[in-house]
């Protein structure tokens, strides 16, 4: 596995690297769901291919520094995650070196980040579609692997690769959870014991609400109600920060179910935010 700093280093290395590239952006702090789009990397890659995993945490993407000054970087153990799984490179590039200190140019998108997540960060999904085209323009990556369950980004990383006629194709990795069902996460070790006993409830009550679905119902505040449901009662503490049903292409809210759609919601455990999605 070769470590890749500098713009030197992925003239030397990356520029004669056989293709398919496939790139797996993270912020570090790797865990199985991390792991599960590395090996979809490698799978995509072939035997002849590579696989270049970006461990960067993104400051311009963070809308509280406190949160930022907080982030997990456990670089040398992501690192030996990443050898053990084969990667052929991984790019740690130095924020410094990375971001011009008198940068003026960003890229902005300006409809699907005003939705859910993005309604409560604003500039947040700005900062992941300019690390991204970075990360895009610097690697020039055949492929992008990205997790479903973040489907917002997934959703505008694919408007970016749309509108700013990118050649890159963006594939989406299914949600992976722990066995109560709890979307893995790094934040889930802000949660206490007891707070981790009832974070399952998220998925549950995805759930119920999509067996609701299944059965026929086409009302999205029904379908909706009854999650909010499950979570008051098996989760009572918890309190949701959005809960909607929405279009799967451009997330407006739906009043009838009558498109492929998805429930996001993100919901607060004590001071840890959750965030889930299931497909209709
Ligand atoms: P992050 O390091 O949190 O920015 O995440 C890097 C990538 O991993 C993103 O594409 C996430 O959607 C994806 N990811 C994080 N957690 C999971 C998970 N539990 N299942 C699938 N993908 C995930």
């Amino acid at each position: 596995m070769i470590q890749l700093h500098s713009d030197t280093d992925i003239q030397e290395h990356l520029q004669t690297a056989p293709n398919p590239l496939i790139l797996v952006p993270t912020m570090g702090a790797l865990h199985v769901g991390h792991f599960s789009l590395i090996q979809r990397a490698k799978e995509l890659a072939g035997e002849h291919g590579n696989v270049v995993v970006s461990i960067f945490v993104n400051p311009i993407q963070f809308d509280r520094t406190q949160d930022l000054e907080s982030y997990p970087q456990p670089i040398e153990q992501d690192l030996s995650h990443c050898e053990r799984l084969g990667v052929d490179y991984v790019y740690t590039p130095k924020s410094e070196d990375f971001y011009f200190p008198d940068r003026s140019i960003e890229v902005s998108e300006n409809s699907l980040s005003s939705l859910l997540c993005g309604a409560t960060r604003p500039g947040h999904f700005d900062g992941v579609c300019t690390v991204i085209t970075k990360l895009f323009n610097i690697l020039q990556p055949t492929a992008a692997v990205f997790g479903q369950k973040d489907y917002q980004q997934l959703t505008i990383i694919k408007r970016l690769v749309r509108d700013l006629s990118y050649r890159v194709e963006i594939i989406a990795h299914p949600t992976v959870r722990e066995l109560s069902g709890l979307a893995m996460s790094s934040r889930n070790a802000g949660l206490t014991p007891d707070e981790l006993k009832l974070a399952p409830a998220i998925r549950e009550g995805l759930l119920k609400a999509h067996e609701l679905y299944e059965n026929g119902e086409r009302s999205a505040d029904r379908i909706l109600s009854k999650f909010r449901l499950h979570l008051d009662k098996s989760a009572p503490h918890s309190k949701i920060d959005y809960l909607e049903c929405v279009c799967a292409e451009n997330l407006h809210a739906l009043k009838d179910v009558d498109r492929p759609a998805v429930i996001a919601t993100a919901v607060f455990f004590g001071q840890v935010r959750l965030i889930d999605n299931i497909v209709l």
